[in-house]
């Protein structure tokens, strides 16, 4: 709420100082604009106005009674008074009946309440409390005890109205009346999320995190795990120990929302298993070594190994230790043989965008979900992957009534928000998209102007998309040619707004990941639905900082900023560099480890990555990783590549250092350090520059820029040289906070929005592309399963850091291998009935879970190792032509029993058999 002088604005007066708001506002926001401290126990400051606890009440002259603030409307020239002796006294006596719901009503601890009631001098309750003995500690990451509940209400509306999830509610009535899930089932076994909006909510800690201490001081940082980027504040005690997370108002991205990783999933940085000195593998073991020791080591043997060497950077760690890291790689050891994980997830959509429109990221902002008329969400389990997104298009449709069409062969809980779901057979969704322009086109629904004036091709491609009728569509994929034309005419036309087409590697996973893509920018080009408020293209970016990995240079194809390696571009960096640089392209990541077998690459350096366990076809790619003649590996644990490595380097996590994450908007945001690096280990981009002064000084050569004090220097130079980020600095960043790229100038604001008036490349391209089966792996008689892959939500893909993070863990500790009960009758599997799958390539033993989610004839896994089976044992290392991404998505299993029923786990410790509460 701002103070003006607008016309339109209300005049108010609280205690005596005068306040402007504009119409709409709320007594309790001109209490705030004023400065005066109110109570407002029910009222959250992202939450709607509940008037249930009235310690908000306030005077107004000429009024009668004590109105609650929060639920009553300004209106110019009101005179509100707060510290009357009267109304200070009524409030006192409300706040002590509010104490007497609470068992002991005693104003001890940091909750809220406690704090109001000693301002207003109660230091216990008057009277004695009603009896509530309820505690349910059933959920891993916070408990409930109705002796401390008050009934405000707010967790349930922090539920309902800001997550839009709805899993609690009141339930009976008078003393007996408490905070339950829906049906009243322990909370730990409800549709809860554990999300953890209801216990930020809670103004009385009845809602209380489960955590051995209190913070003593928050560090605003960026959220270490998926592509949205959420703010959160870390609570920390000491120099070295992380306590609590809390949510961000202020973050541009996230609005204070936050999902279970991001607000419970951050102790693995004090998990024991950190490395913290250097490892040396001598007589076949890894063994502590000095830092000294292992920095000449791999110095040596880098030099020893130019000319067949290659690197993987981190999606996970900051713009700064990527940017040094790719440096490194073209500078001194000659080659841009530099990739990240891109490749195992949305390279095909960054292919496609380059070749059709000129850049590689997301057109629009998050804001534009909630500004569209129609969502349309491909290939993405986006409440599973991308959380706080989920809640922000759920809110949209409930609030804004925005349209939201879901195409995706497993039933996602965003099909709960729509009647438009569209369920193709896995690996036919170029034929869905070609059959949406189709029908597009047939009922003349296309953007005329904006394909003349904005794109090129057109003709060209709309003969291929000729054939695809609905009719030929359905065969092809299982979608009816109804719900086609329904989701055509409403991508086509939203009625209000535009349409956002929002995707995930659902999409990419795939030998036609890139046609997939190209057919979805088809989509949007054919009726205009790029570069207004409303519209748009968004790949949701997997890791954290997999964006801002591309953007530093850490592909093989281009230089920070996508600077492709043309002359100019190459004279500009090294100049700035001091060196020559590689001008032929590099290996991609995928070809990297491919390589190894013919001896092109034998030395790499893998920064925070996994692909012992990330790789598809795991037996192929360990093989490889074990050819090679000299592996270092720097990260925070030691993982399956780790225990193959010749060094290990430890590396320090997101929260011992500086730097900044760049999220699936473009907003590069800063990451600040909370504590110190544990053990001896050492920023990404301190250990990387150790490493390139060594190497140099053998080579003896002087490189520019490997003697940064601090991780602001390092992006200083990053921007120096990469236009898109030429405007921003830490200390802007500090300043303003996040801000999206391009933001060429210091004075730029930064771009919400891409595309507006032209693409990079000039006009759109349209380009044809035909359903073709997936891989050449097809169902047979001897594997007549497909096999999906992908993410849960308490995982993050190894599971590398969610496994040790106790909650996460016991939330999803063992695999499930999701199957139709169709499927498991045939098989005479039982719920719960440990299965054997295997492919061509290896094989997995799990859990069979029983859920109509997933398709006849398929089945789904996630990637985590769970119980030592990861579902890459079984995928298949073939890839796509040009984006060299594997076929994660598709790749033909059998299935067959291979015990008796066992008992799943359930969150409170009991066990029953084939009963959990939900599988995504
Ligand atoms: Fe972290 Fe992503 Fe969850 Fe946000 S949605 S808290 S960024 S994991």
């Amino acid at each position: 709420m701002t103070i003006g002088t607008q016309p339109s604005m209300l005049r108010v007066t609280v205690d005596g100082k005068a306040v402007e708001l504009p119409p709409g506002a709320s007594l309790l926001d001109a209490v705030q604009v004023a400065g005066v401290a109110l109570p407002h126990l029910c009222k959250d400051a992202d939450g709607p106005a509940l008037g249930a606890c009235r310690t908000c009440l306030v005077q107004v002259e000429g009024m009668r009674g004590m109105p609650a603030s929060c639920y009553t409307p300004v209106v110019d020239g009101m005179v509100v008074g707060t510290q009357g002796p009267d109304v200070v006294a009524v409030r006192k006596g409300v706040l002590e009946l509010t104490l007497a719901m609470q068992d002991d009503g005693v104003t001890q601890g940091a909750s809220e309440i406690a704090q109001v009631a000693l301002e207003h001098g109660i230091e216990s309750g008057r009277w004695q409390g009603r009896v509530n003995a309820h505690v349910d500690e059933s959920n891993h990451f916070y408990r409930f005890d109705a002796a401390q509940c008050i009934l405000c209400g707010r967790c349930v509306s922090a539920c309902s109205d800001l997550q839009h999830i709805g899993a609690i509610g009141i339930v009976g009535t008078g003393g007996s009346a408490r905070i339950a899930a829906f049906g009243d089932d322990p909370l730990g076994e409800s549709s809860c999320t554990s999300c953890g909006s209801c216990v930020a909510a809670c103004p009385t800690d009845a809602l209380e995190a489960k955590r051995e201490s209190d913070a003593m001081r928050e560090v605003s940082t960026v959220c270490p795990y998926c592509g949205v980027g959420c703010g959160i504040k870390l609570g920390v005690d000491g120099d070295q120990q992380l306590i609590s997370v809390d949510d961000d108002p202020d973050n541009r991205s996230s609005m204070g929302l936050l999902c279970v990783k991001g607000r419970y999933g951050t102790s693995f940085v004090n998990h024991p298993d950190r490395l913290k000195t250097p490892l040396i593998r001598r007589a076949g073991e890894l063994q502590p070594a000095t830092w000294d020791e292992a920095l000449d080591l791999v110095a040596d043997k880098f030099i020893e190994h130019r000319g067949r060497f290659g690197a993987f950077s981190s999606a996970k760690a900051t713009n700064e230790d990527n940017y040094l890291i790719q440096k490194f790689v073209r500078l001194l050891m000659g080659t841009n043989n530099i990739d990240h994980c891109t490749r195992l997830c949305h390279s095909p959509s960054v292919e496609a965008m380059l070749a059709q429109l000129g850049s590689g990221a997301t057109s629009n902002s998050y804001t534009d979900y909630e500004d569209a008329g129609c969502v349309f969400i491909v290939g993405s389990d986006t409440s599973s992957n991308h959380p706080v997104i989920a809640s922000r298009i759920r809110r949209a449709v409930k609030e804004q009534g925005v349209q939201l069409i879901v195409l995706n062969p497993k039933r996602i809980e965003m099909c709960d928000q729509t009647d438009l779901w569209l369920r193709q057979y896995p690996g036919t969704d170029v034929a869905v998209l070609n059959g949406m322009a189709n029908v597009i086109l047939r009922e003349r629904l296309e953007d005329a102007n904006f394909i003349e004036s904005r794109t090129e091709e057109f003709t060209v491609w709309r003969a291929s998309v000729e054939k695809y009728t609905p009719e030929y569509v359905e065969e092809l994929s299982g979608v009816p040619a109804d719900l086609l034309r329904q989701a055509a005419r409403l991508y086509a036309n939203p009625g209000r707004g535009g349409s956002c087409l929002v995707w995930g590697m659902g999409v990419t996973q795939h030998t036609n990941g890139l046609g997939n893509a190209t057919a979805l920018l088809n989509l949007a080009l054919l009726t205009g639905q790029v570069g207004r408020e409303g519209n748009g293209v968004s790949p949701l970016r997997g890791q954290n900082n997999v964006q801002g990995a591309g953007d530093s240079g850490c592909i093989p194809d281009a230089l920070p900023g996508y600077q492709r390696y043309t002359d100019d571009v190459l004279d500009r960096f090294s100049d700035a560099w001091g060196g020559v640089l590689p001008s032929d392209e590099g290996l991609r990541a995928t070809d990297m480890v491919e390589s190894i077998a013919q001896g092109v690459v034998r030395c790499m350096y893998v920064v925070g990555e996994n692909p012992a366990l990330t790789d598809p076809n795991l037996a192929h790619a360990n093989e490889l990783l074990a050819e090679l003649e000299f592996l270092v590996v720097q990260d925070i644990f030691l993982h399956e590549t780790a225990e193959l490595a010749d060094v290990v380097l430890p590396a320090a996590s997101f929260a011992e250092k500086e730097g900044t994450f760049t999220n699936s908007e473009r907003r590069v945001q800063r990451v600040r350090q909370a504590i110190s690096p544990l053990g001896e280990s050492q920023p990404d981009w301190q250990i990387v520059q150790a490493i390139a002064l060594r190497v140099a000084a053998r080579l003896g050569v002087e490189p520019k820029g490997f003697d940064h004090a601090d991780a602001a220097s390092v992006f200083d130079e990053m921007s120096s040289l990469t236009p898109i980020l030429g405007g921003l600095s830490h200390a802007r960043l500090d300043r303003e906070g996040g801000i999206q790229w391009p933001c060429p100038t210091s004075d730029h604001p930064g771009t919400e929005r891409l595309y507006q008036d032209e693409f990079p490349r000039g006009l759109g391209k349209f380009i044809p592309v035909d359903q073709v089966a997936p891989a050449e792996e097809q169902p047979d008689e001897r594997y007549p399963f497909i096999l999906n892959t992908g993410r849960v939500l308490y995982h993050w893909h190894g599971g590398t850091m969610t496994r040790r993070v106790a909650g996460l863990e016991a939330s999803f500790p063992e695999l499930r291998i999701a199957l139709h009960p169709t499927d498991a009758a045939r098989l005479e599997v039982a719920d719960g009935e440990t299965v054997l799958v295997a492919s061509r390539r290896g094989r997995v033993e799990g859990g069979a879970f029983l859920t109509n989610d997933v398709m006849v004839g398929a089945i789904f896994m996630p990637f985590v190792r769970l119980k030592e089976s990861a579902a890459n044992w079984l995928t298949n290392n073939v890839y796509d032509e040009t984006s060299r991404i594997p076929e994660f998505k598709v790749c033909a299993v059998s299935v067959e029993r291979a015990g008796e029923p066992q008992e799943w786990r359930h969150n409170d410790g009991s066990r029953r058999r084939g009963k959990h509460k939900q599988y995504w």
